[in-house]
């Protein structure tokens, strides 16, 4: 009965580990196992190659191998910055500027920051879901210490002008942190070009397992550790080193680093395809997030008249992975903080779908998805008494 074929779509929540960073890794879990702290050879050449990674990704950004400390993940990596940010340089401020539509690593770590004496202004956005450089600006004081904009948004892709934020930031002697999770490896970053101060990755958002992330930040930025403990990553953030981890995350940067043009061209086309197919051919749908100024994997859409959950578990039927809003709200009922921050009512937001691709997403796979998605659609509406008034409505008054 169930399909055997599955399409993976939710490539925002998560991604597969790759066969060339499995083998990567695999050696330093299984033989080259010592601790990269220790003094004896065994555990030099393992030193080696987590200083390796961490050149490889520092390349990657055009920083200094220096500015880049491996964590364990991208939630520790925001964390970290919001409160380390905070309290190195409360004797200059306590005012931090975020979104309104950044995940909740950031989100909940500003409220958590509001209850121990910071301020912190959550910027609004446009239907597109960018930020204001003129609300932003306006918004700066002179307590301000931290600007926390992310790259691109997780839900509907959006990228944000990251290079005008940094102007801004640093016009106004501000440091500029940037969410780049899902931009990291998937879009070209320069951090000195595009005026970034700190930036959060994650490995499991680019073929690498989870577990492992980093912060850049830039040299003569004080920040306080979250992590206390032993001396690794310069006495800025403890714990055993996770060679295989970071061994891993490194790989995955050299290959992303070698094929991010024409995997983001062969992202585009599969992507564009599917956007415009759903929205020719499925009425009473609208795209969120930026047309063009978008994350090459990304699409998120909004049926009218549907609950995403039970879009999402036919499609799940139909052997396809998408998401409804993110990962990490699905469960609550609650509509989507990003869809609310771009305008949109309650019982639209409910509606909507995500579907994030891959370099081995195929062009059969894109067109099968949307075959199904119509007839899904067509039917959950067919059983939908809103979607029956509407007509109603519709026809008399045509
Ligand atoms: C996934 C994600 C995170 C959290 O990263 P983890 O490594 O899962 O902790 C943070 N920010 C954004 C934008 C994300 O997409």
């Amino acid at each position: 009965m169930a399909e055997t074929k599955m399409i993976y779509l939710d490539n925002a929540a998560t991604t597969k580990v790759k066969p060339e960073v499995f083998a990567a890794m695999k050696p330093y879990l299984e033989e080259q196992y010592g601790n990269p702290s220790s003094a004896y050879a065994f555990s030099g050449r393992i030193a080696q190659k987590v200083d390796e990674s961490r050149k490889i990704i520092a390349d990657f950004l055009g920083a200094k191998p220096n500015e880049i400390y491996f964590t364990g993940g991208g939630s520790e990596s925001d964390n970290w910055t919001l409160k380390g940010i905070a309290d190195a340089y409360k004797s200059k401020g306590n005012h931090i500027i975020t979104t309104k539509i950044e995940h909740h690593a950031i989100l909940h770590t500003g409220e958590y920051l509001e209850k121990h004496g910071c301020e912190v202004t959550y910027l609004n956005v446009d239907g597109d879901g960018k930020i204001d450089l003129k609300e932003l600006e306006a918004a700066i004081r002179p307590e301000t210490i931290l600007i926390s904009i992310m790259f691109a948004n997780n839900e509907i892709g959006t990228i944000e002008p990251i290079k005008e934020i940094g102007r801004i930031a640093h016009e106004h002697g501000v440091l500029f942190h940037t969410d780049a999770v899902q931009a990291f490896g998937h879009v070209d970053i320069k951090v000195d070009e595009l005026n970034i101060d700190l930036l959060s990755a994650s490995g499991h958002k680019l073929n690498a397992p989870k577990g492992v992330g980093f912060l850049y930040i830039r040299k003569g930025i004080k920040i306080e550790p979250l992590i206390h403990g032993g001396a690794q990553e310069r006495g800025k953030r403890a714990g055993t080193t996770n060679a295989a981890g970071i061994i891993a995350i490194g790989e995955a940067v050299r290959i992303a680093s070698e094929t991010l043009k024409e995997r983001a061209d062969y992202e585009i086309k599969l992507r564009d395809h599917l956007i415009e197919r759903v929205l020719a051919e499925i009425p009473y749908c609208r795209l969120n997030g930026h047309r063009t100024d978008r994350l090459p994997n990304n699409t998120n859409f909004c049926f009218r008249f549907i609950e995403g959950e039970s879009l999402l578990i036919l499609l799940d039927k139909a052997g396809i992975c998408g998401s409804s809003g993110s990962a990490c709200t699905s469960g609550s009922l609650d509509p989507s903080h990003v869809l609310l921050a771009i305008g949109l009512p309650h019982e639209i937001a409910h509606g909507s779908l995500r579907l994030t691709l891959s370099e081995e997403t195929t062009m059969e796979e894109i067109d099968y998805t949307v075959d199904k998605l119509k007839f899904i659609v067509e039917r959950l509406r067919s059983m939908s008494p809103l979607y029956e008034d509407f007509v109603k409505k519709q026809g008399a008054k045509a």
